[in-house]
Formats: C-alpha cells, sequence, structure tokens
C-alpha cells in the first residue's frame, strides 16, 4: 500500500509567522492546527514539514537554533499525541540558487522518496504562492491557505483559509 502524506508549510501554516522565528517562545500555533492535524492522521496521511529558513543563509541565526524551533515544534505535538513524519527545511540564502528553497520542489522530492509518498495521492499546504509552485513542479495536489480570491490558476488548487477548513474539503473525498 502506498502512503500519502499532507506536506506543510511552518510559518504562516502551523504556527504564527512572526518573520525569521530562531526561539522556542515565539512557536505560537494558529488557531485549529492542533485539530487539523488530529485529523488529518485519522485520515490517514503522513504530517511533514518543508520550510524555507533563509534566516540561516542571510547570518540572522543558526542551524542549531532553527533545529531548537523545530525540536520544540515536534515535542508540543507530540503533547497532542500528533508525531510528524518529518521535517525537512532549507538553510540557503535567496542568492545561492539551491535546488531546494520553494518554489524548488527539492525538499518536496527529497521527502517523497524518502518516505515512499505517493505525490498524487498528496497535498502540500502552503499560504504562499511559492508552496503552491513548489508542490505543482513536484506532482503534488497544491493547498493555498489565503483569504483572498485568488482562482487565476489555470491548474487545480484547493484555497482556504484555514488548515482545518481543509481538512472539512477532503473529508468528502474518496480515499
Ligand atoms: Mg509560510
Amino acid at each position: 500500500m502506498t502512503k500519502r502524506a499532507v506536506f506543510l508549510d511552518r510559518d504562516g501554516t502551523l504556527i504564527v509567522d512572526h518573520g525569521y522565528i530562531h526561539k522556542p517562545s515565539q512557536v505560537e500555533l494558529l488557531p485549529g492546527v492542533i485539530e487539523a492535524l488530529i485529523k488529518l492522521k485519522t485520515f490517514g496521511f503522513e504530517l511533514i514539514i518543508i520550510s524555507n529558513q533563509s534566516g540561516i543563509g542571510r547570518g540572522f541565526f543558526t542551524k542549531k537554533e532553527v533545529d531548537h524551533v523545530n525540536q520544540h515544534l515536534y515535542n508540543l505535538l507530540i503533547s497532542h499525541k500528533i508525531k510528524l513524519t518529518g521535517i525537512y527545511y532549507c538553510p540557503h540564502h535567496p542568492d545561492d540558487k539551491c535546488t531546494c528553497r520553494k518554489p524548488e520542489p527539492g525538499l518536496l522530492l527529497q521527502a517523497l522518496s524518502e518516505h515512499k509518498i505517493d505525490a498524487k495521492k498528496s497535498y502540500f499546504v502552503g499560504d504562499k504562492l511559492t508552496d503552491v509552485q513548489a508542490a505543482i513542479a513536484a506532482g503534488v495536489q497544491p493547498v493555498l491557505l489565503s483569504r483572498d480570491n485568488v482562482s487565476t490558476h489555470t491548474i487545480p488548487i484547493i484555497i482556504v483559509d484555514s488548515l482545518l477548513k481543509f481538512t472539512k474539503v477532503i473529508k468528502q473525498e474518496d480515499f
């Protein structure tokens, strides 16, 4: 049986985007995230974070600080019985022209391969157009968190205003 995943952007999707988060005390879950993640687990999805952390490449903070923040988030979710399958992040500066910084699909492709996940049965939820672009490039269904009506795309995108809304949209789908 193939596995499917909901890939998740971190800042602005799971936690409040305070901008260049580098301390565990800045981790603030967005409303409804716990409930949403529990539902997604119940639906049988692996949960994997895919995040750009260019603050490392820009010299604002270290990899160790990012790992610390991620570990805190991981533990916070564990305390709600939600176990993430993986946390992937790109440490590079935009000028580095790497293949892992979203909109590039590098991290998604790596996670799909490492966890043997079926891209077509998976989603990537993010709050930026670069998340959508990465999802499309990796063959994963894009989900954009937005309050605006941005339905100008030729590729079908699910647009909802929260992660919890997303779980209500896919609930009706036949897995
Ligand atoms: Mg984001």
